[in-house]
């Protein structure tokens, strides 16, 4: 996979439907579960929790997790593509970014394009709370909603009904 900046987000339906937004920062692909998904709406703030790093190639997985274990559900790639750090005088590297709790950057997604930023807000139940929201832009737009209007993959223009009946024979 090179040294590439990819970024994916999975639509998850798991016991709750939500959005993992994964990000890659040094070998691994950072995660964060998003509920509600991002908007593209300017400053319209998501909770983010951040939950386990995932290995690199997990950026090209679409399909069935099998009941039992963890994250069993459908997963779908909602969007993917590269994205370029904004770092602040400060910063030397997105794990510094990272760990100090303040992230930005550009995505080049199918679905998501611009500056977006993340910020950690908490703790809670042992785990990072954050948000992520969309920076004022020429993408910005508050009244496309891409959770609702574009629900399908990026990858292979399918639904999560149609996965799961795809590759949920053996799940
Ligand atoms: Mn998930």
């Amino acid at each position: 996979m090179g040294r590439k900046r990819i970024f994916v987000i999975h639509k998850h339906d798991a016991s709750q439907l939500h959005y993992d937004f994964r990000l890659r920062i040094g070998d691994v692909l950072a995660s964060w579960a998003v509920p509600k998904g991002l908007s593209t709406e300017a400053n319209d703030k998501r909770l983010a929790i951040r939950v386990e790093d995932h290995p690199l190639d997990y950026a090209d997985f679409e399909g069935v997790i099998p009941e039992g274990e963890y994250g069993a559900g459908t997963v779908m790639v909602w969007d993917q593509g590269t994205y370029a750090p904004i770092l602040d005088e400060d910063e030397k590297s997105m794990e510094d970014a990272r760990e100090g709790g303040s992230l930005k950057f550009e995505l080049h997604g199918k679905k998501l394009k611009g500056g977006f930023a993340m910020a950690r807000t908490g703790k809670r139940d042992g785990k990072e709370q954050w948000v992520i929201f969309k920076l004022d832009d020429e993408h910005a737009d508050a009244r496309r909603k891409p959770t609702s209007t574009e629900p399908n993959s990026v990858k292979t223009g399918r639904s999560l009904e149609e996965i799961e009946a795809e590759e949920g024979k053996d799940a």
